[in-house]
């Protein structure tokens, strides 16, 4: 079977999500372009729409390629170098509006976010990143630390007394097998101030759809690695992480 053919349902809607945001950019240039020849418009304000149109097609023109270039990378598995501005246009400046077609068709938000990251996530895989691994950061969220647990490990995880009972222990154990450096976040802003302090060249990103997509958007052009936390006890409080899959997206950056 093709790898084109294995690119499952969850990233089929992003894919499909951008398309259809790309045909909306694209109608819009021609309904600009149909304002621009009816022969009632001033010579001004048809330089306006000319300019207007022209910044349109240009978007779409270059967000064409990086989508052509996200199916070629999923599709052979191997980074294209030369497409890689476009898709990172197609992927970050689109982003909003695939989210608001799929308002438009009732689709679950966090569906589509969820999608963005699979298709992030098997992009990155593509690029084949081998780092030390000091250049690699873990960033998770504070939640997954057990709510009764009565030590602050977000100002520094040391204070953790590896009790096993949350997911936290399990983030140092593998800090320390593969000697990758950790950040406990309690939101954006704790985030980039890790980011910044290890200056890290890849990241592996714990989080729900919501934080991760903004997280990847953010973090750009460090790529990272986003897996789902677990929420069996709604958001926010007591969520899990599946730990082999953090365990193979660490395993994927280090040398
Ligand atoms: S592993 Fe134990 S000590 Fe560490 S954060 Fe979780 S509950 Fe607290």
């Amino acid at each position: 079977m093709s790898s084109l053919i294995q690119v499952n349902e969850r990233k089929r809607l992003f894919i499909g999500l951008l398309t259809a945001s790309l045909l909306t950019a694209g109608g819009l240039a021609l309904a600009v372009w149909y304002l621009i020849v009816s022969p009632q418009q001033s010579a001004a304000y048809q330089l306006v729409l000319l300019v207007l149109i022209l910044v349109l097609v240009g978007t779409v023109v270059l967000v064409g390629f990086g989508l052509a270039g996200i199916l070629l990378t999923l599709w052979l598995s191997k980074n294209v170098k030369w497409l890689q501005g476009p898709m990172r246009i197609a992927l970050n400046t689109f982003f909003p509006l695939v989210l608001g077609v799929g308002k438009v068709f009732r689709i679950d938000m966090d569906r589509i976010r969820n999608s963005f990251v699979q298709v992030n996530n098997q992009l990155i895989e593509a690029m084949h990143i081998k780092l030390k691994p000091e250049s690699i950061l873990i960033l998770a969220p504070h939640c997954l630390q057990r709510s009764s647990c009565p030590y602050k490990i977000t100002t520094d995880i040391e204070n953790c007394r590896r009790c096993g009972k949350c997911n936290v222990d399990d983030l140092l154990k593998m800090r320390d097998e593969y000697g990758v450096n950790i950040g406990m976040a309690t939101g954006g802003t704790l985030a980039r101030k890790y980011v910044k302090e290890y200056k890290p060249r890849a990241i592996v990103a714990i989080a729900c759809e919501r934080d991760l997509t903004s997280g990847i958007l953010d973090a750009n052009p460090i790529p990272v690695l986003g897996v789902m936390n677990i929420r069996p006890h709604g958001p926010c409080v007591n969520t899990c992480m599946n730990v082999p899959t953090v365990e193979s997206a660490i395993q994927q950056f280090v040398r």
